[in-house]
């Protein structure tokens, strides 16, 4: 099964890591695969790379290569994005927001995502860290994309009426820090909307170390329950979670695959997990 994106270069520094979810450093091995150490925390059960490199080194990860990569994918990319927000009844749930409302879109890519917003009518902003992928749709598509992180970013205060952020959460050395900014970023009542692997889905429990998302870039690997931990611990209400996926393609016949993935999908085992969250109505601070 062929495995997401991921490069680790020859050469990184490493740090160890401490759980992002409850600051333990009690932890269990999970599982290794190219190179890179899983451990799961003792007291949380969060999935999380330790040691790893530090942030500098894992920054350099994202350039021309990555570029390549989202630039060859970013019309599949595009439609599973468009799938999960019809999946949450995106336009109904937003149609009543104050006008002008704006998007973002942090680990934006190219920016197709944001060129469809746009033509729905919302202010867009995006945000990636692969310069090269920034350059490409503010320069092709005329969408304003921030190259760097969403923190150096630096937005205004309650800005947005929605954080999109998808297959992004688990690549981010401070998940806790990044979902404060999102906070913070956001309007009260505002959404975030959040798209990451499913460490217990049905595909990581057969796959163990060749499941797809067991990669260097990866350095968290969320679950319903720690996902949902972080999210009602800063400050958001998640009103739904929908997963999929329930068998990779190529690894059952279709009439297999077909069932699994529903049943997937209706008990939550799926491989890939949303989340709908509410951002909680007191004013952000700074
Ligand atoms: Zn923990």
């Amino acid at each position: 099964m062929p495995k997401t994106y991921s490069s680790a270069p020859a050469g990184e520094r490493q740090e160890t890591a401490t759980c992002a979810l409850c600051g333990s450093t009690g932890t269990l091995p999970f599982l290794s695969s190219a190179g890179c150490r899983f451990v799961r925390c003792r007291s949380c059960s969060l999935v999380y790379q330790d040691p790893r490199p530090v942030f500098e080194d894992l920054r350099r990860r994202y350039g021309a290569g990555y570029f390549s990569y989202e630039l060859e994918n970013e019309a599949n990319f595009f439609e599973l994005m468009k799938l999960g927000l019809r999946d949450i009844d995106f336009d109904a749930l937003t149609e009543g927001f104050l006008r002008p409302r704006a998007f973002l879109d942090v680990g934006c890519a190219t920016g197709m995502l944001l060129a469809w917003m746009r033509e729905k009518g919302w202010t867009v902003r995006g945000v990636d860290l692969c310069r090269e992928s920034a350059q490409y749709g503010t320069g092709n598509r005329g969408v304003p994309i921030f190259a760097g992180t969403l923190e150096e970013a630096g937005f205004p205060a309650g800005f947005f009426s929605v954080a999109h952020f998808s297959h992004l959460i688990e690549h981010v050395p401070d998940p806790r820090g990044f979902i404060a900014e999102v906070r913070r970023v956001l309007a009260p009542g505002g959404f975030a909307v959040v798209t990451t692997p499913n460490i217990d889905g049905f595909q990581a429990r057969l796959f163990r170390e060749a499941w797809r998302s067991a990669i260097p870039d990866h350095l968290t690997l969320f679950s319903r329950r720690t996902l949902g931990r972080l999210l009602d611990e800063s400050g958001f209400a998640v009103r739904r979670i929908v997963t999929w996926g329930g068998l990779a393609r190529g690894t059952a016949p279709r009439f297999i695959k077909g069932p699994a993935d529903a049943l997937a999908k209706k008990w939550g085992f799926g491989d890939v997990m949303l989340f709908l969250a509410v951002r909680d109505a007191s004013p952000s601070r700074g």
